[in-house]
């Protein structure tokens, strides 16, 4: 099965695969670490561990580069207004990007490379392109691209740069929408500012520069696939493009990824917008991680998404149809035999799910065709035609659902139960869900005593005791569920 992806280089679905035949080589660009990533930022992150899963569940090994950017104009702005060095300033910051991937079941890329650390690499590329004739210096020590030098520019945004000035430039890290002009490579130090001693000066490098040097360290300079979010098409990506190409003469990057944006009432989610939820917001506010993972997949990368508070539930209720699904397969009693339609519905259900993920991750086809099949089987099991052999059949579907979507386990109590502990270090609590509060208090000990009081109580049929116990539960967001197996209970 080739995964089929659109690639906004050629403008067309291309079958992604690696082209040396072992592992996929792909570079996505990482966080910049002023503050804590906001929902949106994760929407990418987590489309691009979609993509990773999708292939190894497919059979190809992958070779995942992400970039941290950690120095950057915010960073030494935010790190000389809190009076400390930019790497005490963004180690929190970078913590708390890895604290939310776990949370989020993100699996880490097989290298992080921090941009603090790839300096000499950057150098050496500026100085490349110094040779070339496509970097001149300025007179203040910074040095910058010629755009002029490279005739392609423009090639994957597809932008028109006919009216481009030669030698207009640009120094900041971030760009009117459509300018184009020479980028810095490499800026020289303002006072107070950090910098690097350098062969080409002092200075720190631009945004661009790092992930071509980072990208290529890793992967060489040709690889298969660079991805990130929409806003880095122009100009980061086309920059990255220019700059390696004009050193290498090779094609940087054979395939490009870019997932829209998550927006909010039709707006993009931005820090500059003040539009956007962190991941800890949303778990303060009693949404659980996995439900979060899931809205964010569940809505294919090349769609917008519009962001809602119902979008979550919606989440929360489809991974409590699953999980309640897959209790009912692994601790029902059932037949021995073999019921052919389950089969079939099963067979169909696993072709369906891959054949939409292989057709550019189409995640919403691909949650469809699992819950037709759960559909189907609950009313299977419903009407006692369901048997034990075709149990495992179903459950080979949700397991391949599960190593791409990963929600089934219950695995959401740790990353609230995070969340809260760094709400009350940060002052924070006064934003936590009081429903959130009541349940945490109680812990699965107390429960277990009390759900074992009330089934007690029923037995010596004490029902106004068993109700109590009931309601006093229910109260602090736990939910008992009585089956033919004895009492289940779970956190809201
Ligand atoms: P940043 O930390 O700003 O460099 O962004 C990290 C990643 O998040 C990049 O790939 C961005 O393109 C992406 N991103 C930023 N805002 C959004 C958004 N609203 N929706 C989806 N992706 C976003
Ligand atoms: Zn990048």
């Amino acid at each position: 099965m080739t995964l089929r992806l659109f690639n906004t280089l050629t403008g067309q679905l291309d079958a992604l695969e690696p082209a040396d035949g072992k592992a996929l080589r792909m570079y996505a660009c990482g966080p910049t670490v002023y503050d804590y990533g906001h929902i949106g930022n994760f929407r990418t992150f987590l489309q691009i561990d979609l993509l990773r899963r999708f292939l190894r569940l497919s059979g190809v090994a992958v070779r995942h580069v992400m970039n941290i950017t950690d120095v950057d104009d915010k960073i030494i702005r935010n790190a000389a207004a809190a009076g400390i060095p930019i790497g005490e300033y963004t180690k929190q910051y970078v913590d708390a990007f890895f604290e939310d991937l776990e949370a989020l079941r993100v699996d880490r890329p097989e290298q992080i490379a921090r941009a603090t650390e790839h300096i000499p690499q950057m150098v050496e590329l500026i100085e490349k392109l110094a040779a070339a004739g496509a970097a001149y210096k300025v007179e203040d020590g910074s040095w910058y691209f010629r755009l002029k030098s490279f005739p392609e520019y423009g090639k994957l945004s597809k932008k028109d740069l006919s009216g481009m000035e030669d030698g207009a430039r640009v120094d900041v890290d971030e760009y009117e929408k459509d300018s184009a002009r020479d980028f810095a490579l490499w800026k020289a130090p303002k006072p107070n500012e950090t910098f690097w001693d350098t062969a080409i000066g002092p200075g720190r490098p631009g945004w661009h520069i790092e992930c071509s040097a980072m990208a290529m360290e890793y992967l060489g300079e040709s690889f298969d696939l660079h991805c990130g979010g929409e806003d880095l098409m122009f100009p980061h990506h086309e920059n990255e493009i220019a700059q390696s190409e004009t050193a290498t003469h090779k094609q940087f990057a054979r395939h490009w990824m870019h997932v829209r944006f998550l927006l909010v009432d039709g707006r993009k989610m931005s820090k500059s917008e003040s539009n956007f939820y962190t991941l800890r917001d949303l778990l303060l506010k009693g949404f659980k991680a996995s439900a979060i993972r899931l809205a964010l997949i569940s809505v294919p990368y090349r769609r917008p998404f519009n962001f809602t508070f119902d979008s979550l539930t919606d989440a929360t209720n489809a991974i409590d149809r699953l999980r309640t699904f897959r209790d009912r397969l692994t601790k029902g009693a059932f037949a021995t035999g073999s019921n052919q339609a389950i089969r079939g519905a099963a067979k169909k259900a696993q072709t369906d799910y891959r054949d939409a993920l292989s057709n550019d991750l189409n995640t919403a086809e691909a949650c469809a065709a699992i819950f037709e099949m759960v559909r189907e089987a609950n009313t299977v099991i419903d009407r006692g035609l369901f048997h034990l052999s075709d149990r495992d059949a179903v459950l080979a579907v949700l397991a391949d659902f599960d190593a791409v979507f990963d929600v089934l386990e219950d695995r959401d109590a740790e990353p609230t139960r995070r969340a809260l502990a760094w709400a009350d270090q940060a002052g924070r609590m006064s934003e936590v869900a009081p429903e959130l509060i009541a349940a945490q208090s109680l812990t699965d000990e107390a429960i277990k005593a009390l759900v074992a009081e009330r089934t007690a109580a029923k037995k010596a049929r004490n029902f106004v005791r068993a109700d109590e116990i009931r309601s006093a539960l229910a109260e602090r967001g736990v939910i008992l569920e009585d089956s033919k197996d004895g009492v289940r209970w779970k956190r809201k």
